[in-house]
């Protein structure tokens, strides 16, 4: 059986209701911005809980645009985590700021206990990201972020629909950034990036920034860039934000199934924790596990696209030299590179397949108790 990772030739089978929303679309010629894109947000803020969204190019450009709005440049410094895509810092270095890093807690997301060890005069903003679906610990990092005033904004991009207490990523920051790249949970035909937030205020900003800072065609208020959501694109993602509900519920029944599966591998399978009070929406489907590079060759092996979210942490990246951080810095996040493993948990997984991943994981530890490697299996915990 072969399982693979990308699942755009099963979820884009039925292309020609697309493609008639598009027929429509050139037809009309409203080609930038316009009804698409105005629709596409509004759908899009609903989903959040939100009172606005704002559809921008990509989601490296809504982080860009966010730090830039809230006026975050040279000599500033923001906190994240070198456990993440690495569109996250390279954000941060775009506007011109330093990223200054803290490691990752048992869930991927920021440790937010070592947040305020790393607080400078020179701090403007933490940037938490809400790695594989699952929301950062936002209620801590925002009394961090009260208590020495600094900003919050929020890399959403793998987290759509996710949730604390009820509350989705958004609700927390000045702005949370979503990503439409293909292999996001929403996804559409090429780049695409949502902005959301709270504030009138910030949306008006954000809405002139993203298109030259014009107020009409010819009133310019401030000077800035081209980074509107492609209207084609508003166009596919209007026809699915529709199914973005079922998408998630879907993912989340997944990553249950191997939860439960693999509950009595604790020698050599490690779960994340799963606080009851967060919704996480698996954007991927991370295990800590004994033996990793063996265990994703014989996955490989059995067809079984298993991949690794991510194998460089970002501080030990030849871009992030500049920075002198060195290894050893962010063991969790270290120590993470080694063992962590991703299986495909998305939404068009048949039961059979489901099954047929749970049964190889089984069988290559299955195999190992038998060759008495069972006694160094403590070796992987913790
Ligand atoms: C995908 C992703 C981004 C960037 O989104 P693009 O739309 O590809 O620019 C940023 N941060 C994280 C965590 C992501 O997964």
């Amino acid at each position: 059986m072969k399982v693979p990772y990308s699942y755009l030739d099963r979820q884009f089978a039925d292309i020609d209701a697309y493609l008639e929303d598009i027929r429509a679309l050139v037809e009309s010629g409203d080609f930038t911005l316009g009804k698409p894109v105005d629709e596409f947000e509004k759908s899009f803020a609903r989903l959040c809980g939100l009172p606005y969204a704002i559809g921008v190019g990509s989601g490296t450009d809504a982080l860009i645009l966010s730090l830039k709005i809230l006026g975050i440049g040279p000599g500033d410094e923001v906190i994240t985590t070198p456990n993440t895509f690495i569109s996250t810092v390279g954000a941060i270095v775009m506007v011109g700021a330093r990223p200054v890093f803290v490691d990752n807690n048992e869930e991927y997301t920021i440790d937010a206990a070592k947040i305020e060890k790393v607080i400078t005069k020179k701090t403007k903003a933490i940037l938490p990201v809400h790695l594989t679906g699952c929301p950062a610990d936002m209620p801590t990092i925002m009394k961090i972020a009260h208590r020495h005033k600094v900003l919050v904004v929020e890399d959403a991009a793998q987290a759509i629909l996710a949730s604390i207490d009820g509350k989705h990523m958004g609700s927390w920051g000045e702005t949370a950034c979503f990503s439409l790249h293909p292999l996001k949970n929403l996804n559409v035909w090429g780049d695409g990036g949502v902005i959301v937030t709270r504030s009138a205020q910030l949306c008006r900003k954000l809405k002139l920034f993203r298109d030259h800072g014009m107020v009409t065609r010819d009133e310019i208020e401030m000077f800035s860039h081209n980074s509107r959501l492609d209207s084609i694109q508003a166009v596919v993602g209007n026809r699915l934000i529709g199914e973005v509900h079922s998408i998630t519920d879907k993912r989340i029944a997944n990553a249950r199934r191997f939860d439960d599966a693999f509950k009595g591998l604790d020698d050599y399978i490690k779960v994340p924790p799963r606080r009851v009070n967060v919704k996480r929406v698996y954007h991927t489907y991370v295990l800590r596990v004994k033996d990793r590079d063996k265990l994703l060759a014989h996955l490989i092996e059995k067809g079984i696209r298993a991949k690794i979210h991510y194998p460089i942490p970002v501080h030990l990246q030849k871009a992030a030299k500049y920075l002198g951080y060195k290894r050893g810095d962010f063991p969790v996040c270290e120590q993470d590179a080694r063992t962590i493993l991703t299986l495909p948990v998305h939404q068009h997984l048949t039961s059979g397949e489901m099954e047929y991943m749970i049964d190889c994981v089984k069988g290559f530890y299955a195999g190992r108790k038998i060759k008495g490697v069972k006694k160094h299996a403590a070796c992987c915990r913790g």
